[in-house]
């Protein structure tokens, strides 16, 4: 199928599944600079469902990374308040938000970690109640891949740049389900059955999960009151909307003080334009206690000293089978939002506040109460693989199988 009816489903999937936008409402979109072409395309698809008005929040990896080298540290640490404004007006005006992603998985290689860290905790400070908004579905988002050429090129180093876009292009149209005749009946399929994952766990409310494969023995306590999420959530005014494009997992939060025991990565995690790899957390009462890297410990050591501690615990638990689509081909990304999808993870820091009864409506105090996680940083880590084993434990004691060799123990089309 030609390149150009992709681009042109692509472009339709991600305005009416993902952000899902309405007559007369607002869009941001933030995007790659490099994007461009395609950004248009939205825009005027947009502007055909009657958006308001679509606004572009432009970025470069070539000027991200020169002011990361060259500014000074207390530039570093500043967030400019008039953007942050700028940005939550959109967002209280109703403005739906979408993140066009495909970062250089190395750029910021070589920049000092501390400088890495003191941009995104000042970014994080200063947008708090506009990612507000965000955590807690108070606006319809969305997160959508877009193959830049570095990334392609990371995810293809023997092809020439614009073989490994096409290449990178056509992975995401075929793990977006764009390649099928009717992707968005396609995704309204996909939705159903992770609607049935997750229906199936919250009426289960299991009080504890039990992970076993090479290198993780570990337990996670799963709070009371606990809501898995999976598929197309609802902003607050009900619009359906699925927030990533693609999305395979069914997710909830831990119990801040229940995580014990050690976890090992399966893929590697790209922070802030740097990889970590082959790591190892150990947990006591839901706490990083000792951990190990074979690749970018000091960026793992910065992350986990973000904030005050709660960069040191788990704000999210997901499942995704090891059949999924994304993990079939077989190739790492490089990519957290392709790379999730393609494996069981958890998530250091803030949890999702909709993932517990009431969690939007909690004061500090009781989130705390609740074992309900809070931080500046939310950071997916991939744990899944074909040798992991999860039971689920219920309040009365019976251990249940979930997951076996990295898939579903449960058939969700065969229930009672
Ligand atoms: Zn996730
Ligand atoms: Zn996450």
């Amino acid at each position: 199928m030609s390149q150009t009816l992709n681009m042109e489903k692509y472009a339709r999937l991600i305005l009416e599944t993902g952000v899902n936008l309405q007559l007369k409402q607002g869009l941001i979109i933030n995007a790659p600079i490099e994007a461009a072409p395609f950004v248009r395309l939205l825009v005027k698809k947009a502007y055909d469902l009657g958006a308001k008005n679509v606004h572009i929040e432009w970025n470069d990896g070539e000027l991200t990374y020169l002011k990361m080298k060259h500014a000074p540290m207390h530039v570093l640490e500043t967030f400019p308040k008039w953007k942050a404004d700028g940005l939550l007006e959109m967002v209280r005006d109703g403005y739906s938000l979408l993140t066009i992603y495909g970062p250089d998985p190395d750029l910021l290689n070589g920049i000092d970690a501390e400088r890495i860290t003191a941009v995104n905790k000042a970014s994080a400070q200063a947008l708090t109640t506009y990612r507000d908004y965000v955590m807690n579905d108070r606006v319809t988002w969305s997160v959508v891949g877009y193959p830049t050429k570095a990334w392609a090129k990371k995810v293809f180093p023997d092809l020439s740049v614009v073989e490994a876009q096409e290449k990178l292009w056509d992975q995401i149209f075929s793990i977006t389900r764009v390649d099928q005749d009717d992707p968005l009946q396609a995704w309204q399929q996909h939705n159903q059955l992770l609607e049935k994952a997750r229906e199936y766990l919250n009426k289960k409310q299991y009080c504890k999960l039990i992970y076993k494969a090479e290198g993780t023995d570990l337990i996670i306590e799963l709070p009371d009151g606990h809501i898995w999420h999976g598929g197309s959530g609802r902003s607050e005014n009900g619009i359906p909307f699925n927030a990533n494009i693609p999305t395979e997992e069914v997710f909830t939060m831990p119990h801040k003080y229940g995580v014990h025991g050690t976890v090992r990565s399966t893929k590697p995690l790209s922070y802030g334009g740097n990889i970590i790899d082959d790591f190892s957390l150990t947990f006591k009462e839901g706490k990083v206690v000792n951990f190990t890297a074979g690749k970018g410990e000091e960026a793992l050591k910065h992350l986990l000293e973000t904030d005050q501690g709660g960069a040191k615990r788990l704000g999210e638990v997901a499942l995704v089978p090891h059949q999924s689509p994304i993990s079939q081909s077989g190739l790492i990304f490089y990519n957290t939002l392709f790379d999730e999808n393609a494996s069981c993870h958890l998530a250091l820091g803030k949890a999702y506040p909709n993932t517990i009864k009431n969690g939007s409506a909690m004061t500090e105090e009781e989130m705390d109460q609740f074992g309900v996680n809070n931080s500046l940083i939310h950071e997916d880590f991939m744990i899944g693989s074909a040798h992991m084993d999860i039971d689920g434990v219920t309040s009365d004691g019976e251990t249940e199988p979930i997951f076996r060799k990295g898939n579903w123990a449960i058939d969700f089309n065969n229930l009672k």
